[in-house]
């Protein structure tokens, strides 16, 4: 059984759902010490809660320590990830591209298609946005062999929740020998998502005409520009920035809230994908992180190149390969940082 240190690094719910990934792939069990250590309110919250049981759903584990506060879990898989038809309620605004992320790798890697439905926050604080799931995580692992399709049925905004998303997962393509993200190309698309429900329309179209502006001035023409009233059990909004250039993707992403004015919403979301654009980096720091677990999963030899190193990159590249073994080595260069991995 191995033992993880979860206050290691950022000391977050990240180190629980990516050890829960690797444990249902390689059918290992571990026991995670000291969990979300780093965090105001340490231990597991509920919509940590949500992913153990669905990940133990999946492999029959036996889980003990699965109780909110909880600093201490023990997780042993007892059969290799069944494929099928699943719903998992994140309650209330728990991120559903976190849960999504959790129980795809070993549904993405079996023999048979599944089905899944998720219900809880689809844009919420602190995780990617349906959208980026969509238009940059999920484009990046199919060219890992992956078959996903998402589809979202309604959004969910804090605090309300009640987003729903149907994804339907296919048994995998051979992995490509070697995938390279270092040099990412020409701007292909550049799409501005604006959205808000049950909000006066007023606020998503000043949205978008202070995004496209602020990326005119930097010299961007956005090829697309959705103006969008999102059909939500709840009241939100958000503006999404996504640039898929010819071999990287990079993306911006800021929620409104009350008071916030919607110029704002749109200047940060404007801001943090100029920052990526203004890198020479293939792959947005977000992505990054994200791409660990299914990159040492699928076993190719692989390189990336994106802005920063950031905590959650380190602590997820040190968790995976406790579980399985690959060397990867980080380079910094004057604009980018390379990862690779030669297994
Ligand atoms: P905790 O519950 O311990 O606060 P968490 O469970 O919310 O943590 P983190 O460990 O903070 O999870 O990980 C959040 C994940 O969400 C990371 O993979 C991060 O890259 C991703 N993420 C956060 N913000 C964005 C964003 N704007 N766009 C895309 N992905 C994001």
């Amino acid at each position: 059984m191995l033992t993880i240190d979860g206050s290691y690094g950022e000391g977050g719910g990240q180190i629980l759902r990516a050890a829960l990934s690797l444990s249902m792939i390689t059918q290992t069990p571990f026991r995670l010490q000291n969990i979300r250590a780093k965090r105001p309110k340490p231990g597991l919250r509920p919509q940590h809660l949500t992913a153990v049981h669905a990940a133990a759903a999946l492999c029959n584990a036996d889980v003990e320590g699965a109780h909110e506060g909880s600093t201490q879990l023990m997780f042993v898989p007892k059969e290799p990830t069944h494929p099928g038809t699943y719903r998992f309620d994140v309650g209330t605004a728990g991120a559903v591209s976190l849960i999504f992320q959790t129980l795809l790798p070993p549904l993405a890697e079996a023999t048979e298609p599944s089905w899944l439905i998720l219900t809880g926050g689809t844009h919420v604080p602190w995780s990617p946005p349906y959208h980026f799931l969509e238009q940059v995580f999920i484009p990046a692992v199919t060219q890992l062999g992956w078959q996903v399709n998402l589809k979202i049925k309604r959004w969910g905004w804090y605090p309300r929740g009640g987003g729903r998303v149907h994804a339907t997962v296919r048994p995998p393509r051979p992995a490509p020998e070697h995938i390279e993200w270092v040099e990412r190309g020409e701007l292909k698309h550049l799409w501005v998502l604006s959205a808000a429900s049950n909000l006066p329309a007023h606020i998503r179209q000043r949205q978008a005409k202070r995004a496209r502006l602020r990326l005119q001035e930097a010299d961007l023409l956005p090829h697309r520009v959705d103006v969008i009233d999102a059909p939500s059990p709840g009241v939100g909004t958000c503006v999404i920035i996504i640039g898929t250039y010819e071999n990287g993707w990079g993306a911006g992403y800021a929620l409104g809230k009350r008071g916030k004015p919607a110029e704002q919403v749109a200047e940060e979301a404007v801001a943090q994908f100029l920052q990526f654009h203004r890198s020479s980096a293939a792959v947005d720091p977000h992505l990054a992180d994200q791409l660990v677990v299914p990159l040492i999963v699928r076993g190719a030899s692989w390189a990336f190149s994106t802005p920063e190193v950031t905590n959650h990159l380190r602590t997820v590249i040190w968790l995976s390969t406790h579980f399985i073994p690959a060397s990867i080595t980080i380079t910094e260069e004057t604009e980018r940082i390379i990862i690779q991995c030669s297994n």
